[in-house]
C-alpha cells in the first residue's frame, strides 16, 4: 500500500479512506471534504443562488462542521446568506454548553445567529417532560419526544428569520439510520432525507453531508480545531437510534462502502413511494395523517402538565 497523500504526493498522510482506497495529508483531506460537499450540493441541487439558508446548528461538532462548510462554499454566492439557528430544548449542562459553543462558533465567523428554545414555541422544556413522567406515561423515549418536537421549532425558527432552505447537519451514517428505524417501525412511507423538495407554503430542508460518513465529519472538525462536547445527552442511553447506530457502525467497519450501498438501496426503494399531500388540520404541515405528530405531541404534553 503507498503511504503517500493520493492528491499530492506528501508523506504525512492521516487518513486512509477504505471504500474508495484513497489517502490523504491534512491540507488534502480538509479541501477534499469542502469539495464534495460542493458537489453534493450541486448533484441533488440542494441550494440555489438567492437562498437565505438557516443552518440549523446544535452546537455539536457536526453542526459546527457544517456551518463552517457553508460559510466556505457561500462565499462564492454573495446573493445567498446565512443565518445560524440554535434551538435549545432545556436539558442543562448538555445544551447550555453547546448553545456556549455555536455562539462563539458562528460570531467568529460572522454570521448571525438566533436561539429559541422549546419553552418559547412550546411552553415546557424537554427536561420538564421526562421529569414530571410524561415520556413514560405516553410511552415515547425522550430521544423520539425531542426529535419530533425540534423539528417543528426548526421550521418555525426559520419562518421566523426568514429563510427560503434549512440545512442541517444530518451525515450518511445518520440518514441510513433514520431509514433502518423507519423499517423497524413498520413506515415506509417516507421520503428521502435531506433532498429539496419543494411543496407550497413549506420550506425545504437540505442535508449537504448526505454522502458524508460520520467518522469523516468527526475527523474534519477535530482537524479544524471545532470544540468537542464534553457533556453528553443525559437521555441518550435510551433510545433505539443507539441500537441501530452501533450495530451500522460495526458493520461499516468490517465492510467498507456498506452505508453507501444501504443509502442508495433505500432510496431506490423509497423515491418509488407515493407521497401523501395531505396537511395537518392544525398547523397545516404536511403529514400522512389529521394531525401531525408535532401537533398531537404537544397537546398531549400540555394536558399532562396542567394536571
Ligand atoms: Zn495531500
Ligand atoms: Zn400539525
Amino acid at each position: 500500500m503507498a503511504t503517500v497523500c493520493s492528491v499530492c504526493g506528501s508523506s504525512e498522510v492521516i487518513y486512509h479512506r477504505r471504500y474508495s482506497g484513497e489517502i490523504f495529508c491534512r491540507r488534502c483531506f480538509l479541501k477534499n471534504i469542502i469539495e464534495r460537499v460542493r458537489a453534493t450540493i450541486s448533484r441533488y441541487e440542494l441550494l440555489k443562488p438567492f437562498d437565505k439558508i438557516a443552518v440549523a446548528v446544535s452546537g455539536g461538532k457536526d453542526s459546527l462542521s457544517l456551518l463552517k462548510i457553508l460559510y466556505e462554499i457561500e462565499r462564492d454566492f454573495p446573493r445567498a446568506s446565512l443565518t445560524a439557528i440554535t434551538i435549545d430544548e432545556g436539558i442543562p449542562e448538555y445544551r447550555d454548553e453547546a448553545v456556549e459553543n455555536a455562539v462563539k462558533y458562528a460570531e467568529n465567523l460572522g454570521v448571525p445567529h438566533y436561539v429559541f428554545s422549546f419553552k418559547d414555541f412550546f411552553g415546557f422544556t424537554l427536561t420538564e417532560v421526562v421529569e414530571n413522567g410524561i415520556a413514560d406515561a405516553i410511552s415515547l423515549q425522550p430521544c423520539t419526544i425531542c426529535g419530533v418536537l425540534r423539528r417543528r421549532a426548526l421550521t418555525l425558527a426559520a419562518k421566523k428569520v426568514g429563510a427560503t432552505v434549512i440545512a442541517t447537519a444530518h451525515t450518511l451514517d445518520d440518514i441510513v439510520q433514520t431509514y433502518f428505524l423507519n423499517i423497524l417501525r413498520g413506515d415506509t412511507r417516507f421520503t428521502p432525507i435531506g433532498i429539496r423538495r419543494e411543496v407550497e407554503g413549506v420550506i425545504p430542508r437540505i442535508a449537504p453531508f448526505r454522502l458524508i460518513p460520520e467518522y469523516e465529519i468527526v475527523l474534519y472538525a477535530f482537524l479544524s480545531n471545532i470544540p468537542f462536547q464534553t457533556y453528553t445527552c443525559p437521555y441518550v442511553e435510551r433510545s433505539m437510534r443507539n441500537m441501530v447506530r452501533a450495530f451500522l457502525t460495526e458493520y461499516e467497519e468490517k465492510f467498507p462502502g456498506s452505508l453507501y450501498a444501504a443509502l442508495s438501496s433505500f432510496e431506490k426503494v423509497y423515491t418509488k413511494s407515493i407521497e401523501e399531500d395531505r396537511r395537518c388540520r392544525k398547523c397545516g404541515e404536511p403529514t400522512g395523517r389529521e394531525v401531525c405528530r408535532a401537533c398531537e405531541l404537544v397537546e398531549k404534553i400540555l394536558e399532562r402538565l396542567k394536571n
